[in-house]
């Protein structure tokens, strides 16, 4: 059977099952075999009943002395109960609330049980809700069992049984790497490969296994991008003949350069002057001032003849932009316009008219600048502020605006280098490590909920003093989970508790307009104290504000509490970050370990990275490109080292020489753009 049929062409399968599996992304054979376990269980154990020692889990070779036995303890709770013999002794199976266990075990019948042996309050040895299957008809005991990420409708069950038709039915599966590269990089074969990385003989044959499945993943991205990289560098650009002109601009800001503004500045005007189009990320921290390089180019590209657009992912954001630009720009006679989704027809029909007509020369705005209807008159530069909140289709979209325009990425989720040249390979990189001088380091606490009191007792104080404050909370309505700080009840309370606060709220709920009403009120000094949900997270600037309290902080991601962090410490004020957090598994203390620790995004990013499960690796999908499948780029660095070399093997020699696997490079890239 073909790879690329449908699996519900698969005995057993069918068009409703195969729906189930399609809402996980997995519509063929081939997705169905690369939908790697999560973990395995280890079934391979048989002991008699005897030697069952309780906590172990084991399998039990056993005949049921009776049909089970239903009994209502109460009137929503059923207890079914077996009992079953070995030739060494007996043992209790318990099943709680199944109406179907007696439908499928018979008295006298010959089962094989899979379970961990636990003591009841009688005393009596026995297993909970096992997995059981008939004697004879072995399939997922008595060996080592794959456990799939699952979703709500499909069962471990399923999910296995179907894989190992798929394995079956697939037949003999074409290797695409060749053998030269598998001897020299000790790479094993993809049938064996496949078959051990979900029915692994043993642990062995499974480490072996997922090594191959690692390096292929990191094999073709790093191929995949080398030639996306490579269509870029063929790309003519628009040479701009004066670049001297930027320092017309950087002298007028208010303050002074750092060191790595002005070499990042450098290394855009190079790629600008050299013909080429330029596809250049910046990355720095939150707060090293990446605005300021934008403005810098956006104003040599407009210099130089061109318009510019820069695109930002929230409306707030893009405003923000707007206002700070504008004026700076205004300064040296350039126009600047705004447009997001919530401008007004007749006012949008004006500005289209002006960016159209190159009566404007800077278009800052949201996702309404990729719109069909927006037609620039010569677009030269584009902006992505943010861009870990873009796909790569809206990048391309908006780079569809204009012939070849050169290209500015900003990401305020700094990597480290390494990581940066792998998930980013197919872009010029340019780092800000350098944060503007003067700048006080956030002071970060984690406490309990029992001290929120006191935390907004110490909020209230700095507002008194003239200062305003964020609280951040994760949800807006309470749907789910009651125990969440919701942020409409609280900023109610806060506002009950503290009659001389003005308390604002600000959710994803609403309005942009009322968004923007809010947030202006906030920057104007008319509200206080701003209870929000992430819409904070990324780019807004308010130097006044400079406490922020996170509520239920477990929930945010590292990088995600780091970026929040930064809308603070933003004046000369010292700031006060404070991670309220009832939780206490190992994970949660030490993200909030490294948060009250450490101010540096690269290192905070560093071990978020680290502290994720593998396979959860951090924002792939973020920064554009697939999810990773298997690869854990911090657990698996050895082999990412092993993939790197032979990547460049062969690039070296052209993927042209290696044909199936330049068909799964295209087939990545492919799906990268469809998945964003
Ligand atoms: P981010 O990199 O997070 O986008 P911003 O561009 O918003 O950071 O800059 C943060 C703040 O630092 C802004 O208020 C900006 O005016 C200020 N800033 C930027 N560069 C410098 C500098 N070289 N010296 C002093 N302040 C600066
Ligand atoms: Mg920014």
């Amino acid at each position: 059977m073909g790879l690329d049929k449908s699996i519900q062409y698969l005995k057993g399968v069918g068009e409703k099952r195969a729906e189930l599996f399609s809402k996980k992304g997995i519509k063929t054979v081939e997705d169905l075999l690369y939908f790697f376990p999560r973990t395995h269980e280890d079934r391979s154990v048989i002991k008699p009943i005897a030697q069952c020692a309780e906590g172990e889990t084991v399998c039990i070779n056993v005949t049921a002395y009776q049909d089970p036995q239903d009994r209502y303890v109460r009137r929503n709770m059923l207890i079914t109960s077996l009992v079953v013999f070995d030739d060494s002794g007996m043992m209790n199976i318990v099943w709680y609330n199944n109406k179907y266990i007696k439908n499928n075990i018979k008295a006298g019948q010959k089962y094989v049980f899979f379970g961990t042996v636990t003591r009841s309050k009688q005393g009596r040895v026995q297993i909970v809700a096992p997995v059981f299957e008939k004697q004879g008809n072995e399939r997922f005991t008595g060996k080592i069992v794959p456990i799939y990420p699952l979703t709500a409708n499909l069962s471990q069950k399923i999910v296995q049984t179907t894989m190992e038709t798929a394995l079956k039915e697939a037949g003999r599966l074409t290797e695409y790497i060749p053998e030269k590269l598998r001897e020299k990089y000790m790479i094993a074969e993809l049938n064996f490969s496949m078959q051990n990385i979900h029915f692994p003989a043993d642990s062995e044959s499974y480490n072996i296994a997922r090594t191959r499945f690692v390096f292929e993943e990191l094999l073709v991205l790093q191929l995949a991008l080398r030639e996306r990289r490579k269509e870029n560098e063929d790309n003519v650009g628009r040479k701009f003949e004066d670049v001297k002109c930027i320092r017309e601009l950087t002298d007028s800001m208010p303050f002074e350069l750092t060191g790595a503004q002005k070499r990042t500045i450098n290394e855009i005007c190079r790629d600008c002057m050299s013909g080429r189009q330029m596809n250049r990320l910046v990355q720095g921290d939150v707060g090293s001032g990446k605005t300021a390089v934008a403005a810098a180019a956006i104003f040599m590209a407009v210099r130089n003849g061109y318009q510019a657009a820069m695109m930002a992912p929230t409306e707030i954001l893009a405003q923000q932009h707007a206002d700070s630009l504008g004026e700076l720009f205004g300064k040296h006679g350039i126009k600047t316009v705004f447009l997001s989704g919530s401008t007004k027809a007749k006012e949008k029909r004006e500005i289209l008219e002006k960016i159209a007509t190159g009566e404007v020369q800077v278009v800052i705005g949201t996702h309404a600048l990729i719109q069909g209807t927006v037609e620039f008159k010569n677009l030269g530069f584009v902006v992505a502020d943010e861009q870990h909140r873009f796909g790569v289709e809206q990048r391309a979209k908006l780079m569809a605006k204009g012939e070849n325009p050169h290209m500015l990425i900003m990401s305020a989720t700094p990597i480290p280098r390494t990581l940066a040249l792998i998930l980013y390979g197919d872009l010029d990189i340019s780092i800000i490590d350098e944060l503007p001088p003067g700048r006080k380091p956030v002071k970060t606490y984690s406490v309990k909920e029992n001290m929120r009191k006191r935390v907004y007792d110490f909020i209230a104080e700095n507002i008194k003093k003239g200062m305003q404050a964020y609280v951040v909370c994760p949800l807006v309505a309470e749907t789910e989970k009651s125990d969440l700080e919701n942020a409409e009840e609280l900023a109610k309370k806060l506002a009950q508790s503290y009659p001389d606060i003005k308390v604002g709220l600000m959710h994803g709920k609403m309005k942009p307009k009322e968004k923007d009403e809010t947030m202006s009120k906030f920057v104007s000094g008319e509200i206080d104290l701003l209870v929000a949900t992430t819409v904070i997270e990324v780019g807004v600037n308010v130097p006044n504000a400079n406490v922020m309290a996170i509520e239920n902080s477990e929930r945010f991601g590292l990088s995600q509490l780091h970026q929040l962090r930064g809308r603070i410490g933003r004046g000369g004020e010292q700031a006060h970050c404070i991670l309220i957090t009832d939780a206490d598994n190992e994970t949660t203390k030490k993200r909030m370990d490294t948060m009250c620790q450490s101010n540096d995004g690269f290192y905070i990013s560093e071990q978020d990275l680290k502290l994720r499960g593998p396979g959860d690796f951090f924002g792939t999908r973020q920064h554009g490109l697939p999810e990773m499948r298997i690869a854990n780029l911090f657990e698996d660095k050895d082999i990412l080292k092993l993939s790197q070399e032979a990547a460049k093997e062969v690039a070296e020699k052209g993927l042209d020489s290696y044909p199936l696997l330049k068909k799964r490079c295209e087939a990545l890239l492919s799906e990268d753009i469809v998945m964003n």
